[in-house]
């Protein structure tokens, strides 16, 4: 829209309608020191340098790992030099999930070597692997009209195209104990990805305490296909499959913490975060080297625009979120006594895309949870969304307006749990699918440009809600 048309159409609004003016004296207020902001982290290149350290220097970072407990001496060091202050860790359990060798191939109708790796958390093989015949299944409800009949003693295989990370992943998730319940004796699942250059994904199981736990496997997307072509000609397939790993519990790590102390209302607090643990291949750039540095890069490039927030702005680098969310619930229960003075708890968790906007989160924990909100929830979810799209015109020159309800992340899940908003960073996800939880999770693919913005809009997003009146409870 033209700026004239734009300048005419608002004024006239605004003599109609007091919200808009509300928005427009919001905006007023805050224009010089969003343009400060956005300015800052276009000029620094810090944040960018900072994650590609943590990629080459450490590497990836499961739970548990010694390059996970390089990762959290490192973030201290980091967050103490982009002058954070009580810069601090909060010791947190994880398990620690070990890999090991891993081989599967077809014996029939072909022998063909496959890529795959095995899902975190799932049991090793038999010493020796397993030989079984697959059967190939495209949904749970394919695999109950099977039934026992169909699958025991078998190798399931769930050859589900990607339709989004929502309704695919569950496959991934629960697959194997579905699988189990009619006597399988292994489950693989096509990656979780939108494209595979023959690049298997990884990813966390679940298992149901119910039922026998059966070892289980990502395949690449290109043998996955394959399998499935080979059973719609008739053929049968043998697959010989071997994981070995293991599972250490209950194996020290840390939350790491900074702060910008507010200046008026420090015992108010407005939470950034990401998580520093990562997959064990590739480099966690995207899932979440750069999430981390969003957050601290955002507190930083305020610091750098001479701001003094009123509210505290608390980074933290979460510990265990892609295998038990230990971090996210220990920080909960350390925090529970303070959750009450929380005015926001944000997440940066979908990669390097640019942000298109932020979305507003009151359910917390559990993904897909529905809630029947009661008329005054209701009320209260859209008087705080309003408040959000009231910042809008201010991230309009990063193109980051869309102001939604929807989640925030599995790490402030259970802050949020707690009542306090959780906001989640809505990126643009195109490009993230492809890599996620890949051995090509690697910086080359970070964006320098896209990461600058990325890191303004969250700066400018967090330095309002510590600076408001009022807040989004
Ligand atoms: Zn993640």
């Amino acid at each position: 829209m033209h700026v004239m048309v734009r300048t005419i159409l608002v004024s006239s609004l605004l003599q109609m309608v007091p919200f808009v003016a509300n928005a427009q004296s919001l905006a007023d207020r805050y224009r010089p020191a969003a343009a400060q902001i956005l300015g800052t982290s276009l000029q620094s290149s810090t944040a960018y340098d900072q994650l590609g350290e943590l990629c080459d220097q450490v590497g990836n970072r499961i739970s548990g790992s010694a390059q996970l407990d390089q990762a959290i001496a490192w973030a201290v060091k980091t967050m103490k030099a982009d002058g954070l202050q009580n810069v601090h860790t909060e010791k947190i359990l994880v398990p620690y999930w070990k890999r090991g060798a891993e081989k599967a191939w077809t014996l029939t109708p072909q022998q063909h070597e496959l890529s795959i790796l095995g899902l975190g958390m799932s049991v090793a093989t038999p010493r020796g692997g397993i030989t079984a015949d697959v059967v190939v299944v495209g949904s749970f409800d394919e695999l109950d009209k099977l039934g026992e009949a169909g699958v025991k003693g078998k190798i399931v295989l769930y050859d589900v195209p990607f339709t989004g990370y929502g309704p695919t992943v569950m496959y991934r998730v629960i697959g194997a104990s579905r699988a189990a319940k009619y006597g399988a004796v292994a489950s693989l699942v096509r990656s979780v990805g939108s494209l595979s250059f023959d690049t298997p994904h990884t990813g966390t199981l679940a298992y149901d305490g119910k039922l026998p736990k059966i070892p289980s496997a990502a395949v690449s997307i290109e043998n996955s296909t394959m399998m499935r072509r080979m059973a719609l000609r008739g053929e049968r397939i043998q697959l010989h499959l071997e994981l070995e790993n293991e599972l250490i519990p209950n194996q020290p790590s840390a939350n790491v913490v900074g702060e910008i102390v507010g200046s008026e209302k420090p015992g108010e607090v407005v939470l950034l975060s990401g998580h520093l643990d990562s997959w064990d291949v590739g480099q966690g750039a995207q899932d979440d080297g750069v999430g981390c540095m969003n957050s601290l890069g955002a507190a930083k490039a305020i610091l750098d625009a001479g701001l003094k927030p009123r509210r505290t702005i608390r980074v933290v680098f979460f510990t265990n979120e892609e295998n038990g969310d230990f971090g996210g619930k220990g920080y909960r229960d350390a925090h529970k006594a303070e959750l009450g003075n929380f005015v926001a708890a944000l997440e940066s968790d979908s990669g390097n895309g640019p942000v298109k906007g932020f979305s507003l989160d009151f359910h917390g924990e559990g993904r897909n949870k529905v809630i029947t909100a009661t008329p005054e929830e209701k009320a209260r979810a859209e008087k705080s969304l309003n408040l959000l799209k009231s910042f809008a015109p201010l991230l309009e020159p990063l193109d980051a307006t869309r102001m939604e309800m929807g989640g925030s992340g599995t790490d402030v899940g259970p802050t949020v749990s707690e009542g306090v908003p959780g906001i989640g960073v809505s990126h643009d996800t195109t490009h993230y699918w492809e890599i996620h939880h890949t051995k090509a999770d690697t910086f080359d693919k970070i964006i320098k440009l896209d990461m600058q913005r990325n890191i303004a809009a969250v700066g400018i997003m967090a330095y309002l809600l510590a600076e408001m009146e009022g807040t989004l409870r």
